[in-house]
């Protein structure tokens, strides 16, 4: 009989045998917090492997400047902002739609060129939920990538096509919020 881990994870993997390499599609979501801060994470334990790794992200606008802007410049980790900010209720949705498609082009141009090893699309889920851009091109093209090449996709409501490609999903639930209950506003080093 073979030996259970009590989380589950011994029912689904060979605990013997070739390590096996493949590039993850992995994604983080839901409503908790902690979805691009673990994107970065994880970008950073990249980086501190000597691999390549750049991050693209949607919504933020390009003066964006947050820690960690700020410390991947110090490390020269490319972290490349397109957007407008979009909320809810942004005020110009074709804009918003504009800079969507537009990042998703220097994305994909940095997806298809080989020289990464890691790649995080923050805030992604957004350009399917909202339908910004086609579904079926968006996971075409994510099944063409370079087969060794990481991906990360950030973002609430990650769409069940999105999550029925990965390989990796991983839904952070909100149980408190300080916001939520005491009314606290985000903090630096917290939440920018
Ligand atoms: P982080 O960037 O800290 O990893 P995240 O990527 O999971 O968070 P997003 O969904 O991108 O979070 O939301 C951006 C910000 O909104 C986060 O800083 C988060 O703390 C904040 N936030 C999340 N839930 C709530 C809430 N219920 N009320 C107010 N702010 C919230
Ligand atoms: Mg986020």
């Amino acid at each position: 009989m073979s030996e259970r881990a009590p989380d589950g994870f011994g029912e689904h993997q060979p605990v013997k045998g070739p390590r096996k390499k493949k590039g993850l599609l992995i994604v983080n979501t839901g409503n908790g917090k902690g979805k691009t801060t673990a994107a970065f994470g994880m970008a950073l334990r990249a980086w501190g492997r000597g691999m390549r790794v750049a991050v693209y992200q949607f919504i933020k606008p390009p003066t964006a400047n947050f820690g960690e802007h700020r410390a991947a410049k110090r490390i020269g980790l490319p972290v490349h902002p397109l957007g407008d900010g979009f909320t809810w209720k942004s005020k110009d949705p074709e804009r918003t739609r504009a800079l969507a498609i537009e990042q998703w082009g220097r994305a994909c141009r940095a997806m298809f060129s080989g020289e990464l090893d890691v790649l995080v699309l923050d805030e992604f889920t957004y350009v399917l939920h909202y339908g910004w851009l086609p579904a079926s091109e968006v996971l075409a093209a994510l099944a063409d990538r370079p087969p060794l090449l990481h991906v990360v996709i950030t973002g609430r409501y990650a769409p069940a096509e999105l999550v029925a490609a990965a390989d990796l999903v991983t839904e952070m639930t909100l149980v408190k919020h300080p916001y939520r209950e005491q009314g606290i506003k985000a903090q630096p080093g917290v939440e920018f």
